[in-house]
């Protein structure tokens, strides 16, 4: 789960790193009296969950509380790449000297946590990392032996940092960002900008803060901070029946069991020429009501013009998945063509049982290629 900028934020101020005083607002009236409480210059910024809002015009530095609500009233409903501005974080503006970046993330190839630091800031990692290798310096967190201050002494040398007082909010900043990361279960922690001010005072301009959806059921002040508005309606609604689902382009519906099985079901999709509209796992269980909460979610898709469902019975029993297929077909008047193809555990009896209903949308193919090939003339 990503978190808006000024949430991750408060995160950031829980753990005791630096950031400027702030107000949310949703209405230009609103920017303008956060804008007064704060007084002086603010930032008004768009909050929306993709960065590069500074080049969008999403970002605009108020002299006052009248200009606040101006450009609160141009950011509000701006479209940053696909993203509506509806809030906005007014910030105390701050002055500054020089632009860092650093973040924490995950290493997969390594199973470690991954820092980086550079003193040059401000712009697109991805480009200091190409252009300037040398200038970013990178370090793992031994997960078992956990952080240790000397760390962070070695990114802010490493980086070239030589101001002292400097070099001691940076490293104290390297730590708690470390106690972010483990406190919220975090996937991503970043910084950029860390900014110094021209009286060398250390803080974080931005926050870019991504939680693991499978720890937030411990963070519940975290998974309220979900903005429902803003997640696509359909995985939404399969979060909210549990059903594990991922929307794709194309127009055949696909169901599997298992991960490995549903993702090759995408792959055998697109081999016989056809674009697959989701990823959707039934998991190990695929009882009745895992069916129909999948078939919901996976036809509530408009796109969808026919259904593939690839089961493999290992544990999951075929003739309790193809009772699921027709109770669900029962409950829910479903018109789309829909290609099962069944096999493993009690597999005749699934097909049996299928065939028995001669359900007229519904046919059993023997392989999963015929049955992928058939989905995808039945959607054309
Ligand atoms: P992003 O473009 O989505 O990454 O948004 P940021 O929050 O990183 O802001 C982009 C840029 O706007 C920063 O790199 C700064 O140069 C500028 N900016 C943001 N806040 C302030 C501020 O308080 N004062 C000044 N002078 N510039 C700011
Ligand atoms: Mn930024």
């Amino acid at each position: 789960m990503d978190l808006y900028e000024y949430q991750g934020k408060e995160l950031f101020r829980q753990v005791g790193i630096p950031v400027a005083d702030g107000r949310l607002a949703t209405t230009p009236e609103e920017a303008r009296s956060a804008a007064a409480e704060l007084g002086g210059r603010v930032v008004v910024k768009a909050q929306v969950l993709t960065g590069g809002r500074g080049k969008a015009g999403g970002i605009k530095l108020a002299a006052d509380a009248d200009e606040a609500e101006v450009y609160a009233r141009e950011i509000l409903g701006l479209d940053i790449r696909g993203h509506v501005v509806r809030r906005l974080w007014i910030e105390q503006a701050s002055d500054i000297e020089r632009e860092y970046y650093l973040s924490l993330t995950f290493d997969r190839g390594e199973k470690k946590p991954l820092y980086m630091f550079t003193t040059q800031g401000g712009m697109d990692i991805e480009q200091v990392a190409q252009k300037s290798p040398g200038a970013l310096v990178r370090l793992h967190v031994d997960p078992l032996e956990g952080f240790n201050p000397w760390q962070a002494r070695r990114l802010v040398y490493g980086a070239g940092v030589t101001e002292a007082s400097e070099q001691k909010q940076i490293a104290s900043i390297v730590g708690k960002l470390h106690d972010a990361f483990v406190r919220f279960d975090a996937m991503l922690c970043e910084i950029n900008p860390l900014i110094v001010t021209p009286t060398g005072e250390v803080k974080a301009l931005d926050s870019k803060f991504t939680v693991d959806d499978n720890a937030l059921y411990r963070h519940a002040e975290v998974a309220e901070m979900r903005d429902l508005d803003a997640t696509d309606p359909l995985e939404a609604l399969a979060r909210e029946k549990h059903v594990t689902y991922v929307k794709l382009d194309g127009e055949v519906g696909v169901l599997g069991n298992g991960a490995g099985l549903s993702m090759s079901t995408v792959d055998v999709v697109t081999f016989a020429g056809g674009r697959p509209a989701n990823f959707c796992d039934l998991g190990g269980g695929g009882d009745a009501q895992g069916v129909v909460d999948a078939l919901e979610v996976i036809t509530r898709d408009p796109q969808v013009r026919a259904i593939f469902f690839n089961i493999f019975g290992g544990i999951t029993r075929c003739d309790e998945v193809a009772r699921g297929i027709l109770q669900a077909l029962g409950e829910m008047s479903l018109e789309l063509p829909i290609v099962v193809r069944l096999d493993g555990t009690n597999a005749e009896e699934g097909r049996r049982i299928l065939a028995e209903a001669a359900a007229a949308n519904l046919r059993v193919s023997p392989t999963m290629l015929e049955a992928a090939k058939r989905a995808v003339e039945l959607a054309a």
